[in-house]
This record gives structure tokens, sequence and C-alpha cells, in this order.
């Protein structure tokens, strides 16, 4: 039995603009598990679990005798930006949208399951995992601290983004390291605030910080190998000065890029000698805190070769291109590929799709069967049903 695809797609698209006209943040997505979960059920898939890692859930499908198993990985949740579109299916829920194409990405992996479940030509376990709070970098661990691996079984992993800029038919990854490690940091500055018009009676902070968001520069430029890619960028610089008083208060915080672990240990130790010294040559004190919230996403060699020629089997060949460069964004899905290994791809949104995280940004529904297609046909490839080559 081959599944109608005209239908799916259908189905698909009502899925994706109910799921984005109801858009939930990072472990709030109770309604769009629901939904996932009532799907999966009507699938007829063996096994659908709620609540895995707060608002996860992991459906199991299961055919022929293969002891084999593996995770197609879809995220759920929603940002706080408040939408521009004019759409009918536009974000019900005031200042939540789905502007990272999470809705898309949950409809393409359920289209999967439904196509996988009805046409059942594999054999061996798929585990459709649907994770919550992709976009804090948290929900992939939660539902690893929620024993992930040892209820719910693989032995490797695939998912998917939408790709702004990027034809619709179009696919794209690379082996090894192709998105990026998040660090966040904050150097907090103390001095002595005191009167506008006599800096010299106190010991304000507001220069040194000055100094130290210049300095923090030379991290990149004169620290790390060229070789090397690293992103170091302020973002924030907030005292508790006013119009007529000096700070005595300076909060930098910022965000760091890497591809490699020995890359974000050297911004971290390089950003405390600069902010020591940098606070020493102000004579005020600086307390530094960093925090690595993403690791980096590095796809296995071999497996990539295999979510190649899944790609082969449904898109055009010259639309089926390496990635030309690793990507500073950062994905969770990163924290999968520590258990196991796996690949992660990039579909094209569209050559005249809004930016990710843009309040006119909008899943492209063009795309959606190519999605499902893609995860039908790793699972199809990775685990061949009986007389299959
Ligand atoms: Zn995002
Ligand atoms: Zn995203």
């Amino acid at each position: 039995m081959t599944i109608d695809t005209t239908a799916l797609q259908r189905e698909m698209i009502a899925w994706r603009r109910d799921l984005h006209a109801h858009p939930e943040f990072g472990f709030e997505e109770k309604r769009t598990s629901a939904f996932v979960a009532a799907r999966l059920r009507e699938f007829g898939l063996d096994d659908v679990v709620e609540g895995v890692g707060g608002t996860g859930v992991v459906g199991t499908l299961k055919r022929g005798t293969s002891n084999r198993a593996i995770g197609l990985r879809a995220d759920m949740d929603a940002l706080r930006i408040t939408e521009q579109g004019e759409h009918a299916y536009r974000s019900q829920n005031p200042g939540t949208m789905h502007a990272c194409g999470h809705d898309g990405h949950t409809a393409m992996l359920l289209g999967a399951a439904r196509m996988l479940a009805e046409d059942g030509d594999f054999d061996g376990t798929v585990r459709f995992i649907f994770q919550p709070a992709e976009e804090w970098g948290k929900g992939a661990l939660a539902m690893l601290d929620d024993e992930l691996m040892d209820r719910f079984p693989f032995e490797e992993i695939y998912g998917l983004h939408n790709m702004p800029s990027l034809p619709v038919g179009h696919f794209e990854t690379r082996a090894g390291p192709i998105m990026s490690a998040e660090d966040n940091f904050e150097i907090v500055l103390k001095g002595v605030g005191g009167h506008a018009a006599r800096p010299h009676w106190g010991n304000e902070v507001l220069v040194a910080a000055c100094a130290l968001v210049t300095n923090l520069q030379t991290i990149v430029s004169r620290r790390l190998s060229p070789a090397d890619i690293g992103v170091v960028s302020v973002t924030e610089l907030i005292t508790d000065g006013t119009r007529n008083a000096l700070p005595g208060l300076a909060r930098i915080l910022g965000d760091a890029r890497s591809f490699r672990p020995e890359v974000s240990a050297s911004i971290e130790k390089q950003m405390r000698v600069i902010a020591e010294g940098t606070a020493l040559a102000h004579n005020v004190t600086a307390e530094v805190s960093y925090t690595r919230e993403f690791v980096p996403l590095v796809n296995d060699a071999a497996l990539t070769e295999e979510a190649f020629a899944a790609a082969r089997s449904f898109l055009e060949p010259e639309n089926i291109a390496v990635a030309a460069e690793p990507m500073t964004g950062s994905e969770d899905f990163a924290r999968f590929l520590d258990h196991v290994p796996g690949c992660f791809v990039f579909l094209g949104n569209g050559r005249h799709s809004a930016p990710l995280h843009n309040p006119a940004y909008d899943f492209n529904d063009e795309g959606l069967l190519h999605g499902a297609n893609f995860h039908a046909s790793i699972v199809r490839r990775r685990l061949p049903a009986m007389g299959q080559p």
C-alpha cells in the first residue's frame, strides 16, 4: 500500500496551521503535545508516551523482526515574539509565535509517522521524538534526563530544520561540525558611583565597562587560532547610572559561539584574564560568570552519506548540496548526538522567506512533504524491509 501524498499534504497543512495559530513557549507545550499524541494514536502507533522531559512526546512504531531502532526528532516550541503576519492562521496567543518553523517540523514528523504507520515498509523500530523547549537549549536534556535512552532506546537519530533563503525542495547538510556551541556570559563590574561633576571623588565603572567591551574583541582577533571559528558578541551593557550620576555597577552580557570544546574553554579563559586585567587598570572589580547553553552539533560522516542518499530518493540531485560552511547558530539536537551518532539536515523554506526569529517569518507549507519524505526515506534506508536492498 502506498499512501495518498496529496491527501497527506493537505492534512499536514491543516496540522501546521493549527499549531501555528496556537504557539506555546518552551516547556509550556501542553496543547501542542496533546495534539501530537492524539495524532500518533490515530495513526495506530504501538506506543505513545506523553510527559517525557516535561512536555515531550515519544511515539514508537515497530514492524518486522529486526532489533534495530532509529530516532527521528522534531521540536515543538515557539518564541516570545509578536507576530506581524496577517494570515487567517496567525498566532492567537499574543506575544508568542512560531517564528522558527517548529510548527512545520512537528507537522512533518507527524506526516512521516502517518506514512510509515500506513505503508509499514521497514523492519525495526522507529522512535518519533517530539521535544519541548529547543529554543532554550534545555528540552533535549530534559528528555535525556528523563531516561529517554533507557526507556526508548535507539541507535542513531535524524533531525531537520527549515532554512530561509534556500529554495523549497533544496537540501543541505555536511559531515562533521555544522552548528556551533553557544555560551553565555555576564561580567559584573563594581566600583563607587557618584556625582557626574566629580568623578575623582568616586570610582565609576562606565569607562572601565567600555574598555572591557572593546578589549573582549581581541579574544577572537588575537587569541584564537585563525583556523578556528569563534564569535564573541557583547549584547547588553547595563549600568545603575543616571543622567547626572556616575554608575557604581555595570553588567556586561553576551554570547559566544564555537565549534570545538577547546575553543569554548579558551574563550572563557581569555575572558577572565581580560576582565580582571581591565578591572585592575580602572581600579574596579570584575566578576565573570560563564555558562554553556548549547554544545556543538557534529554530524556523523557515514550517516551524513545516508542522509544524502535518502534525499536523493525524492529530490532532484541538483537541489542537494553539501552546506558550504558550518553555521554559527546553535541547535539542541546536538545533545542527542552525545549519546548516539546521527545527522541534522536543512530543507529550503523559500528564497523570499523572512529570516528565522523575525516577526514576519512563516513556515512554508510547500516544504512539508519534503520533510515527511526525508524522515520516511531515512527509515526505509536504514531499516530496510525484508526482501529490499
Ligand atoms: Zn529558533
Ligand atoms: Zn528552530
